[in-house]
């Protein structure tokens, strides 16, 4: 009983932004849960060699921040192969530097990666769910949602909208048999907090900072990313989980 209320076989889940980093973590744990993946990001070579990576992966490359290519892409792909049963819109990207010097390209690019996308691609998908009366729905936030941090202002905007867009999606939807909820993870060693690794004055102040006393793994989003995926999950709706080693527990 216990394993079924987690079982995901014959669901076919699409994870944005799962080329590396937390999107391959949570598109293997979603695998291993008994799904059918398929990985997206806008290099297919780059897709083509982490699919290896993942029991039976399939790969979707479009880039998330053209509304029409995402409609597209998840239209045609209903129509060849079936159903999207879950989209995780994992896709992001980070830029740091002095709000008052943040380049005007470099924070519209955060806004259409990282929340325009959610939109695009939660509304494409969203579509069929509808019609179809089911549908998961898991959108990636951070603790940078309810933190701020110097130097990162623009995605922690981006991280806050993502959590509330996460709540409309879910008032919107939910009647419709969806359950639409996000996942904020705390810091995670993956290519894109590259600059913080390699800064140890960073790392001495994570460490302090976090209860669990380390960084994170990708690997430990996807249990959470599982749950949200499952039947378990049935009557969880607008809801944040933050899988953060404590670190939104504590001052
Ligand atoms: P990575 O930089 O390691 O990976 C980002 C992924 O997104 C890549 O696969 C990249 O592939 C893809 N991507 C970027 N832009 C686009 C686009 N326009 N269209 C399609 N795919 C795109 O990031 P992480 O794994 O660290 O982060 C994943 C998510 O988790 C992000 O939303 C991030 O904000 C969030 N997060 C990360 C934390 C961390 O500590 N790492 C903490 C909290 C949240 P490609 O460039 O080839 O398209």
């Amino acid at each position: 009983m216990a394993t079924s209320l987690f079982d995901l076989t014959g669901r076919r889940a699409l994870i944005t932004g799962s080329s590396q980093g937390i999107g391959l973590a949570l598109a293997q744990g979603l695998a291993q849960a008994g799904a059918m993946v398929l990985l997206n990001g806008r290099d297919r070579e780059k897709l083509a060699r982490a699919a290896e990576a993942v029991p039976g992966a399939g790969i979707l490359p479009f880039d998330v921040t053209d509304h029409a290519a995402a409609r597209a892409a998840v239209d045609g792909h209903e129509e060849a192969h079936g159903p999207i049963d879950i989209l995780v819109n994992n896709a992001g990207v980070q830029h740091r530097a002095p709000l008052d010097e943040f380049p005007s390209d470099d924070f519209e690019r955060l806004l259409r990666t990282n929340i325009a996308s959610v939109f695009n691609v939660g509304q494409a998908c969203a579509r069929h769910m509808i019609g179809r009366g089911r549908g998961k729905i898991i959108n990636i936030a951070s603790v940078n949602a309810v933190l701020a941090r110097p130097s990162i202002a623009p995605y922690t905007a981006t991280k806050g909208a993502v959590v509330n867009l996460t709540k409309g999606m879910a008032t919107d939807w939910a009647r419709h048999g969806l359950n639409c909820n996000a996942i904020a993870p705390g810091y995670i060693e993956t290519p894109l907090n590259a600059a913080l690794i390699d800064d140890p004055a960073f790392n001495d102040w994570l460490i302090k900072r976090t209860p669990a006393g380390r960084w994170g793994h990708a690997e430990e989003i996807a249990g959470a990313c599982v749950f949200l995926a499952s039947e378990a999950a049935s009557f969880v709706n607008g809801h944040t989980l933050y899988v953060d080693g404590g670190v939104t527990a504590s001052l």
